[in-house]
């Protein structure tokens, strides 16, 4: 199989602002790379503050003056059902692009594909179904709930599976009728600039979809710091979300966080160690290990340990590392060289942290590209970096425990709680573990597998406020409260007594 360059490429990628495609106002541009071969493949525009001031004025007269906040749920849950049938429709070329630009294996982001177009279908119902509440104090009054888009959204994104992640945002910001200014992930901004077709497609009105382009520092900081974006929705990584949280604070502003991890797989003695087995390899080097919610620390009971350690090393030891376009790819490329080096420099840490019995560097017969051999270092202590820190890559820490209350203290024994997998076939345990587990979603006996309806988020540093279902409706709107009295007002009467 060769690396080709996949067809449909624009010539450049440009900022979307009010239905046009256009150049940053001062022409700046910067590289996107190819992950196979590090080669800058195509120039994108580098948004910088004149590029927001304009996508946020678009986005602003869209919200003020335009058709889009006073449709009918109805009406734009229709729209919002046009844009899951486009993508659905293209499923094979977004993957393609996608997985070119990321390096994502190509099998894994056909399924990210269809995920984003399930994010639009799921909010284009919910704002349907959506009700809320009335409260009726007896012969006084009836208070009812005044449920209002808020504004102009900013929508800030990560490279690791970016055309769904912006679809997890862009869903619910646009079902409940704001508008929206999206600045992508810069090493992978090519699937974004995919939504402002599909957009236009299915009859999104101008203005109401924005795209910026742009380092995080120029365009992401000019979005945090307009005056005119009341809400930020940001993902990406812990020290990156804090820097925002301190930005967007002399604003007042609406923040959503969703954070990164190192969350713990338990696997307990009495588990089926088939099934473990088979979520905790595909839990770290799915999605090249660049996964938020990847079982990066795999704590293993003493009993099964040398099993369970000796059964992976073979399975990781077997994993297909290839290029990202090949079907049989199980790992394809890191995504950017400065992230490849940054992955690597945690499997050097490791080898004076643990003990190495899968990969350790490159995979043979890879000499250039960003590919990192399925990693895996056992008996690694919890004070060791690559047992503290994310690595985000194909790398795992796997340490013993004992007991149940030694497991629950490993387990929590990080700055982050995003997720985490238990496997035991014990039912109170599985319970009892997974409420005291500090960890915003918690998997019994399964791998990653989402409900849209249920919250999705972290805790600690791995994010604040949670997203999904619900959650996210009340994240992009207001809660106004009406108040009506149905007899007289009874106020006292302050300067009636003269
Ligand atoms: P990152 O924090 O480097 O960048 C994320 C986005 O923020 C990018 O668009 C970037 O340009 C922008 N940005 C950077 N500095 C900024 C600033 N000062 N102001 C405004 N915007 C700025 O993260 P990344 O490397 O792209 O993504 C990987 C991280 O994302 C990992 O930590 C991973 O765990 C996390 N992640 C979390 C979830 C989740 O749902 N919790 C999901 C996916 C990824």
């Amino acid at each position: 199989m060769t690396h080709e360059q996949p067809a449909g490429l624009p010539d450049k990628i440009r900022h979307f602002i009010d239905g046009a495609f256009v150049d940053s106002v001062g022409g700046e541009e910067f590289d996107v790379l190819d992950p196979v071969t590090n080669e800058n493949y195509i120039r994108a525009s580098a948004g910088q503050q004149a590029d927001i001031d304009l996508a946020v004025a678009a986005a602003k007269r869209a919200f003020d003056e335009g058709p889009w906040p006073r449709m009918l749920p109805r009406e734009r849950s229709r729209v919002l059902h046009r844009v899951a049938d486009i993508v659905e429709s293209r499923d094979a070329q977004l993957a393609e692009l996608e997985s070119f630009d990321s390096g994502l294996p190509i099998t894994q982001a056909k399924g990210q594909a269809r995920r984003a177009a399930e994010n639009f279908r799921f909010f284009a119902d919910l704002i349907v179904a959506q009700h809320d509440d009335t409260f009726k104090v007896p012969g006084r009054q009836v208070n009812y709930v005044n449920r209002k888009p808020i504004g102009v959204a900013g929508l800030i994104t990560p490279w690791n599976t970016p055309f769904m992640l912006e679809s997890w945002k862009l869903g619910p910001a646009l079902a409940t009728g704001n508008t929206v200014v999206l600045k992508p992930a810069e090493f992978t901004p090519l699937s974004a600039s995919l939504w402002a077709e599909i957009f236009r497609e299915a009859g999104v009105p101008d203005g109401v979809f924005n795209l910026v382009n742009g380092l995080g520092e120029e365009a992401g900081d000019a979005l945090v710091k307009h005056p005119d974006v009341p809400l930020i929705s940001f993902t990406g990584e812990s020290s990156t979300g804090s820097l925002i949280f301190g930005n967007a604070a002399p604003f007042l502003k609406g923040l959503s966080m969703e954070l990164g991890g190192k969350s713990p797989a338990v696997v307990f003695a009495d588990a089926d160690l088939d099934a473990a087995l088979d979520a905790t390899v595909f839990g770290v080097f799915s999605l090249n290990g660049e996964r938020c919610t990847a079982g990066s620390r795999i704590l293993v009971q003493r009993d099964i340990y040398d099993e369970f350690v000796e059964r992976y090393a073979e399975r990781a030891k077997n994993v297909v590392v290839g290029l990202p376009s090949d079907p049989a790819t199980e790992v394809g490329a890191l995504v950017h060289p400065e992230h490849y080096a940054k992955v690597m420099s945690y499997v050097e840490i490791g080898k004076g942290e643990g003990r190495l019995v899968a990969g350790g560097g490159r995979p043979e017969g890879f000499p250039t590209g960003n590919y990192v051999a399925p990693t895996v270092f056992a008996d690694v202590s919890p004070d060791a970096r690559i047992f503290q820190e994310e690595i985000f890559g194909p790398v795992v820490a796997i340490t013993p425990f004992d007991t149940d209350e030694e497991a629950l203290a490993l387990a929590n024994n990080t700055k982050y709680g995003l997720a985490a997998y238990i496997w035991t076939s014990n039912l109170k345990r599985a319970h009892n573990f997974a409420q005291s587990v500090e960890a915003g979603m918690v998997w019994l006996n399964s791998n990653n597998v989402r409900d849209l309806r249920t919250p999705f988020g972290g805790v600690k540093a791995s994010g604040l406020g949670h997203e999904g279902g619900y959650r996210s409706i009340d994240f992009y709107t207001d809660q106004q409260a009406v108040h009506i009295t149905l007899n007289e007002a009874h106020s006292p009467r302050f300067g009636a007594s003269k």
